[in-house]
């Protein structure tokens, strides 16, 4: 069975709602974890950018039905490629919020400190969500998030 990864941008609609957010993430937690999908979701309440990583089949599928869900449009895949191993392998879904997009990380992987993933390379787009997930790791950084305590509380 292939490893795959793939990525993704996608546009907020208005049938996205401020409750969403967190129902998307709780259900990818889920989800995800039965199907061995990891990765990283990317929101700055206009446009979402995702990674999804895991077995083709699985990956796929989810990728379909998230391409139908009416609380976002314009999904355009950026990535679709075999790999050799997970980039994100140590999160089911972790989250990079608004509040992380600092200038200075847009201005790394993007022309302007606008967050808009459909003006970015997938090269880029990739790039800008492994950095930030190699820095929610890295307990000396500023994004540093404890696994183990999101973990606890996305059971609870
Ligand atoms: P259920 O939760 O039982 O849902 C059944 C159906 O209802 C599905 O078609 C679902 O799309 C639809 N639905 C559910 N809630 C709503 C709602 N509030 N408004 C409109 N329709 C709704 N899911 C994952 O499992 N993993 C992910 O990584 C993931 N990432 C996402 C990223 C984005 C940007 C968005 C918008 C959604 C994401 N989702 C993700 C949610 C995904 O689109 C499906 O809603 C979810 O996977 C369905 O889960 P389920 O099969 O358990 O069905």
């Amino acid at each position: 069975m292939q490893l795959v990864r793939l990525v993704y941008a996608s546009k907020k609609t208005a049938e996205f709602l401020s409750h969403d957010l967190e129902a998307i993430l709780r259900k990818s937690n889920t989800n995800n974890e039965h199907q061995n999908i990891t990765g990283m979701l990317c929101f700055n309440r206009k446009f979402f950018l995702q990674c999804l990583e895991g077995s083709r089949t699985s990956v796929n599928r989810l990728y379909n039905k998230i391409a139908n869900d009416p609380r976002h449009e314009d999904v355009m895949l950026l990535q679709y490629e075999e790999i050799s191993e997970r980039c994100f392998g140590d999160w089911m879904m972790s989250f990079l919020p608004e509040s992380h997009l600092h200038r200075s990380l847009l201005l790394r992987f993007s022309i302007n400190e606008d967050f808009n993933p459909y003006t970015m390379s997938a090269k880029s787009c990739f790039s800008l969500l492994h950095y930030v997930h190699e820095q929610l790791l890295d307990p000396q950084s500023d994004y540093y998030v404890d696994q183990h305590s999101e973990e606890k509380k996305a059971q609870t």
